[in-house]
């Protein structure tokens, strides 16, 4: 099966790398087709269930789950259907539409669309394609390591830490299980949250599962009240730093990156990029970090001045 994912460029930060007198690479998957990382993850996750008989996706999402799972149906030439609540704005949804999915706005909140999308999928033929939680979507989400694995042998740079942005986890989990099946699970992970989505870290403190009573983050991509169980399981099995940023610190990270790379990402990304340029402590030990841009559709240049004014940066 070809992927519906592209390779994406491996890049050195001149600036960044300059500045912390450290190699910082960029794994740029800002630049795949659905604008982020995930159509490596529910892309696969779509294919495998194309093959396996399914004739119409459903996925529960108005973010970038939900436009790489569109992106995936119209190359699959699937019948494809997204489920969004009634807060998501008329531009996502004509978005999504424009490339042949079905949008259908159900409920308030994302729980009852979510609720609505699981009771389409009881019809025959309909699966459902959740944003994170699914192993078809870690081992797609993993690609980007053997990727990045093969491009840092041709640049002749041994990364020596990842660092991530964790909403659900599904990224996380993709990273890890990349880094494992190419014998690299001596490398850390930076596991980065807004601190109004801090469901990880409230795990790890908790040393269980959490679900936080609200989310409080412009980072929506980041906005996930729970972990997986299976990323809250990695922080047993691997070295995993957690850290959490304010959202002024995550924009803070896409204005910098915007001037430097010419290149706008989601506050969800500003939020890993962040690490980097507040020079957090928990990067200092590392000389060549691995920074995963992941992108993300929820930004423009309108947005980017919006959130500048209303964290006076
Ligand atoms: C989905 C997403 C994340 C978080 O990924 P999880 O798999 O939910 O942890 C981060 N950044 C962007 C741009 C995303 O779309």
């Amino acid at each position: 099966m070809t992927s519906l994912h592209i390779h994406t460029a491996l890049l050195q930060h001149p600036q960044l790398s300059v500045a912390l007198d450290k190699q910082v690479l960029l794994k740029m998957e800002n630049t795949q087709p659905s604008g982020s990382f995930k159509l490596r993850g529910i892309g696969l996750l779509c294919q495998r269930a194309v093959a396996g008989g399914a004739s119409h996706l459903v996925c529960p999402s108005g973010g970038n789950a939900g436009f790489a799972a569109a992106v995936a149906g119209a190359a699959l030439g699937t019948k494809t259907t997204i489920v969004v609540p009634e807060t998501t704005s008329a531009e996502v949804c004509q978005r999504i539409r424009d490339i042949g999915a079905e949008v259908i706005v159900h409920g308030a909140l994302w729980d009852e669309a979510n609720q609505y999308a699981l009771r389409l999928c009881e019809q025959p033929g309909s699966i459902y394609i959740p944003p994170f939680d699914h192993h078809d979507i870690w081992d797609g989400n993993a690609t980007l390591i053997d990727e990045a694995v093969l491009q840092a042998k041709q640049l002749g740079i041994d990364f020596d830490v990842v660092i991530c942005a964790v909403g659900g986890g599904g990224l996380m989990n993709g990273v890890l299980t990349g880094l494992h099946r190419n014998n690299l699970a001596h490398i850390p992970l930076i596991a980065v949250e807004t601190e109004g989505a801090a469901s990880l870290s409230a795990a790890v403190s908790a040393d269980e599962l959490v679900t936080l009573s609200a989310i409080n983050t412009i980072a929506n991509s980041l906005a996930a009240k729970r972990v997986s169980a299976q990323s809250f399981a990695w922080t047993k099995q691997h070295k995993v730093h957690n850290v959490t940023v304010s959202d002024a610190q995550a924009v803070s990270a896409c204005l910098a990156f915007a001037d430097q790379m010419r290149i706008l990402v989601e506050p969800a990304c500003g939020a890993a990029l962040a690490v980097a340029y507040q020079r957090l402590p928990e990067l200092m030990p590392y000389k060549r970090p691995l920074i995963v841009v992941c992108g993300g559709i929820g930004v423009s240049l309108a947005a980017l001045a919006g959130w500048k004014e209303r964290f006076s940066l």
